[in-house]
Parts: structure tokens; sequence; C-alpha cells
């Protein structure tokens, strides 16, 4: 399948991160609007919570940052999570940053 952020030149990659946070935001008012209404929408997985799906280096393969939600202002997002998917080294889960894209944070990896 064709991903959306293939092929683009930096006006569509900067098209493509505003639309992105826009995407962001209209699902955190959307939450928001919810909680409100005393509407609890802690869910799992989120309709709400754009989880970054940016593709972590190896090893181990295929893992995805997985960062909660994005923290920013339609830059690289700013938010620091506890990683629970980290490989353990003995030291328990750490805190990490995420640092991807807001388009991370809608787009499938
Ligand atoms: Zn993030
Ligand atoms: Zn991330």
């Amino acid at each position: 399948m064709r991903k959306l952020s293939e092929g683009l030149d930096p006006d569509q990659t900067a098209a493509l991160e505003e639309a992105a946070y826009l995407v962001i935001k209209a699902r955190e008012q959307a939450a928001e609007r919810l909680e409100r209404a005393g509407v609890n929408v802690d869910l799992d997985p989120s309709p709400f919570a754009a989880r970054c799906s940016h593709r972590l280096p190896a090893p181990p393969p295929n893992r995805f940052c997985g960062c909660p939600r994005y923290k920013g202002d339609g830059g690289l997002c700013v938010n620091r999570f506890i990683d629970f998917d980290a490989p353990d080294f003995g030291g328990g889960p750490s805190e990490r940053p995420c640092h991807h894209p807001a388009s991370s944070h809608i787009l499938a990896p």
C-alpha cells in the first residue's frame, strides 16, 4: 500500500505535518468534549490517543516508538514517557523522549 509520507517534496512534507497536527488537536478536543460530559475515554487502543508509530532501529526488529500522546506545537514531539516495551537490561522501564514528527502520531508505520 502506498504510504502517505512517501515521495513528498519539502512543501508537501510541511503540509503533511500541519495536517497531522490538526488531526491530533481535533482528537484532543473530541476527547475533552467527552470527558466534560463525564465519559471515560481511557480506552486501549484509544480512538483519541494518536500513539506514535515511528519504527525504531533494531534490535529488536519491528519495535515502534509507542509514545502515548503528541506534545508540541506542530514540530517534533517533545513528550517524554515511560517505555514499558523497551528491552529490559535489568534496570526496569525507563523514561524516553519521543522526538518524532506529528505525522508519526497519526500514520501507520
Ligand atoms: Zn510523541
Ligand atoms: Zn515517537
